[in-house]
C-alpha cells in the first residue's frame, strides 16, 4: 500500500498554500465567523488504524453531514415506507430549493437535500418530543464514533433557526401537500439541532465506520444496519451526496461522499476505509472547495475510486 501517512502529510501542506479557498457560508450567521485558513484530514481504515493530518482536532459544524446519520436512523423507524415520502434521485438543483417540490407534490427528490432531510426529521421526531429525537441522533453518533464527548453547538441551532427562512418555507409547503406530520416549527427546530452538531474530523471518520464496514459497528461488532442497507445509503450519497455537484465529486473523486456547508466532508470507501476532511470555504455549489480537491488527490494516489478495476 503507498505510504498513506505521508501522502496526508503531502496534501496537508499543499492545502496549506492554497490561495484561493471558496467562501465560508454567512447565510447562517454563526459559520460566517470560522476562520478559511484551516484545513483537516482524517481517515479511520478498516484494519483499525488511524491517519491524520493538519487541523484535526478542530471541531466544526456538521450541518448536512448529518443527513446520513438522521437516514440511517430513521431507515431504522419505518424502514422502505420512508420512500413513499422522501425519493432516490438526484436533485440537480441547490441544497435549498423549492422549485421541484411543487412539481412533485411535495415529494422531496431525495433524503440529502434540505427539503428530504426536513421530512427524515419530521419521521424521527413520530411519537418523540423535540428534545428526545435530538437526543436519539445525538447519542447515535456519539456511538458511531465511539466518543461521547460529541456535542451540539446550540449557538449554532438558534443562529439558522433565526435566519432559516427558506427552511421555513420548505416545510410549510411539504405541509401543505400533507408530507410534514408535526407544526413546521417543531420539525425545523429538531432538523436545525441535526445540523449543529459538531464533530472534528477524526470523529466525524470514526462515525462513518459502520459504512465501510457493510454495516456493522467495527468496535462493538454488531450490526448498526444490514449490508444490503449500507449499501444502499452509499449508493445515496454517491448520487446524492454534494446536491447539484454530486455528479462532479463522482467525476473528480468516485466515492460515495456527504458534504455540509460547515465545510466537512464523509467520504466512504466501501470495504476500505472512512474518511473526513474540512476546509470551512465553499465552492460555487456549497461543497468544500480544498475539502474536494484533498479527496480528489488522496483517491487518485490511493486508487480509492469505486471505478477503479479491482485486483
Ligand atoms: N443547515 C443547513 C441548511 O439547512 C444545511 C445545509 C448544508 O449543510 O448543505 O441550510
Amino acid at each position: 500500500m503507498p505510504d498513506l501517512d505521508q501522502i496526508l502529510q503531502e496534501i496537508a501542506v499543499e492545502m496549506a498554500a492554497e490561495k484561493d479557498r471558496g467562501r465560508v457560508a454567512s447565510y447562517i450567521p454563526e459559520l460566517g465567523k470560522v476562520d478559511a485558513a484551516q484545513f483537516g484530514i482524517a481517515v479511520a481504515m478498516n484494519d483499525g488504524r488511524v491517519f491524520t493530518a493538519g487541523d484535526v482536532q478542530k471541531a466544526f459544524s456538521i450541518q448536512s453531514i448529518s443527513k446520513v446519520f438522521s437516514l440511517t436512523l430513521a431507515l431504522g423507524h419505518v424502514g422502505d415506507a420512508l420512500w413513499r415520502r422522501v425519493g432516490r434521485e438526484p436533485s440537480g438543483n441547490p441544497f435549498n430549493s423549492i422549485v421541484q417540490l411543487e412539481h412533485e407534490n411535495g415529494i422531496p427528490r431525495n433524503p440529502f437535500i434540505n427539503a428530504g432531510a426536513i421530512v427524515v426529521a419530521d419521521i424521527l421526531l413520530e411519537g418523540h418530543e423535540p428534545k428526545e429525537a435530538i437526543g436519539e441522533l445525538l447519542r447515535f453518533v456519539q456511538y458511531l464514533a465511539d466518543d461521547a464527548s460529541i456535542h451540539i453547538d446550540r449557538s449554532v441551532a438558534a443562529s439558522e433557526k433565526a435566519t432559516g427562512f427558506r427552511n421555513a418555507a420548505l416545510a410549510n409547503y411539504m405541509r401543505a401537500f400533507g408530507n410534514l406530520r408535526h407544526v413546521p416549527e417543531l420539525t425545523l427546530g429538531v432538523y436545525y439541532h441535526f445540523c449543529a452538531v459538531e464533530m472534528d474530523c477524526l470523529q466525524l471518520a470514526r462515525a462513518g465506520r459502520f459504512l465501510a464496514h457493510g454495516g456493522r459497528h467495527p468496535d462493538a461488532g454488531h450490526s448498526v444496519v444490514s449490508g444490503e442497507r449500507a449499501r444502499r445509503i452509499n449508493a445515496l450519497m454517491l448520487t446524492c451526496g454534494h446536491y447539484d455537484g454530486s455528479g462532479d465529486f463522482a467525476f473528480r473523486v468516485g466515492i460515495p461522499g456527504k458534504s455540509g456547508v460547515g465545510g466537512g466532508i464523509l467520504g466512504i470507501v466501501p470495504g476500505v476505509a472512512s474518511l473526513a476532511v474540512w476546509s470551512p470555504g465553499l465552492n460555487e455549489n456549497g461543497n468544500s472547495k480544498l475539502g474536494s480537491r484533498a479527496l480528489e488527490i488522496l483517491a487518485r494516489r490511493m486508487n480509492w475510486s469505486i471505478f477503479a478495476p479491482r485486483n
